[in-house]
């Protein structure tokens, strides 16, 4: 990638104390033709021990090819830079295949796939699945880790009449408990849960994020990339939005769902668009990552763009990247351009229209 720039500063935790720091993380896809996809841009943020850190936007916003280029599964047309540091590991963007294989993956950093389907061995039972993956982590013996493979099945909700059954005779929600269950084997100091709750009705949305908070404590953390802000909300301490491939907003879980509110007008408009909010969608699509507009790409969908907004790419400030971000004292749920006021631009040329 041509030209490295200045990374910001992680945002959140004190560096000493953090779990996880992620520095200037930007990923490239190369593409024929010489095109480049932007999925990840210049994101930082640490990860506190304790913490559970909850990364929203729509889809498409890079928020699993972030999780991806953590845990090493990146496909091989993607360009990484920057770092990502765990207290006794590798930087997680460099280390090679066979770290990441013998070291990490599983170890140091458990991972909740997006696609349980996709990630569990087909001609295995979920039972032979938990049991190995008890015994790989931790080096127990047969009968013990058939105990532990019980408890990881119930610690997911998985039922115990169902763990002789193959992936294929499992739903959408089952296999993403069996996939949650291998997961927390091994207690990885790092969770990361991409949409985990995907295809669980409410009930069992509820115990698995309390599941996965759970692993957050002791020291843990946790990981949760989710466009379901209510289970986000349930076990949050901080929210990082992500729009475009950039972290536009981080703040902590208090400040974002109560008021004050989100200060960025995507970060708003998300909220907003929930059922007991506003029900207000947002306008508009996402850009395409291999075409991003000068300046800030949400500018298009923006009711307070302004000149310098279809320029200038805003910097993250105090936790928001927006040229007119809304004002701090603003109510929760008060419309992006109509009652919240803003706390004066950050760059010349007028304020939004
Ligand atoms: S006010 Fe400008 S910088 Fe802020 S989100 Fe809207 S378009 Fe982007």
């Amino acid at each position: 990638m041509a030209g490295k720039a200045q990374p910001a500063s992680p945002i959140g935790a004190d560096a000493v104390s953090a779990l996880l720091s992620v520095t200037g993380l930007s990923v490239r896809f190369r593409m024929r033709q010489g095109r480049h996809i932007h999925a990840v841009t210049e994101v930082s943020f640490d990860l506190a021990a304790g913490e559970c850190l909850a990364l929203v936007g729509e889809s498409g916003c890079g928020k699993s090819v972030l999780a991806a280029a953590l845990l090493g599964l990146l496909p091989g047309n993607a360009q990484v830079r920057g770092a990502a540091l765990l207290p006794q590991g590798p930087d997680l963007l460099s280390a090679d295949e066979t770290t990441m294989a013998k070291a990490v993956r599983g170890r140091q950093v458990g991972l909740v796939p997006q696609s349980p389907a996709a990630h569990l061995t087909p001609v295995r039972t979920v039972r032979a699945q938990l049991e190995e993956t008890v015994r790989e982590l931790t080096g127990v013996r047969r009968a013990e880790a058939r105990t532990a493979a019980l408890e990881a099945a119930e610690r997911a909700a998985f039922p115990a009449d169902h763990l002789d059954r193959h992936p294929h005779q499992l739903s959408g929600g089952l296999a993403q408990r069996a996939a949650t269950a291998l997961a927390l084997v091994g207690d990885a100091p790092l969770l990361i849960a991409d949409e985990p709750t995907t295809g669980l009705d409410r009930d069992l949305v509820e115990h698995t994020v309390d599941e996965l908070r759970r692993h957050a404590e002791d020291g843990r953390g946790l990981l949760m990339i989710t466009h379901d802000l209510a289970a986000a909300e349930r076990i949050a301490d901080r929210v990082a939005v992500m729009y475009a491939g950039r972290v536009v907003e981080i703040a902590s879980a208090a400040d974002f769902f109560g008021p004050p509110g989100p200060r960025h007008p995507y970060a708003r408009g998300l909220l907003n668009a929930l059922p007991e909010r506003e029900f207000t969608p947002i306008p508009g699509n996402p850009p395409e990552l291999g075409a991003l507009p000068d300046g800030c790409a949400f500018a298009p969908r923006c009711t307070r763009v302004a000149k310098a907004c279809r320029t200038d790419t805003p910097a993250l400030v105090e936790g928001t990247a927006c040229h007119f971000p809304l004002e701090r004292t603003a109510p929760a749920g008060a419309g992006a351009g109509a009652t919240a006021g803003m706390t004066g631009p950050r760059v010349g040329g007028g304020g939004p229209r």
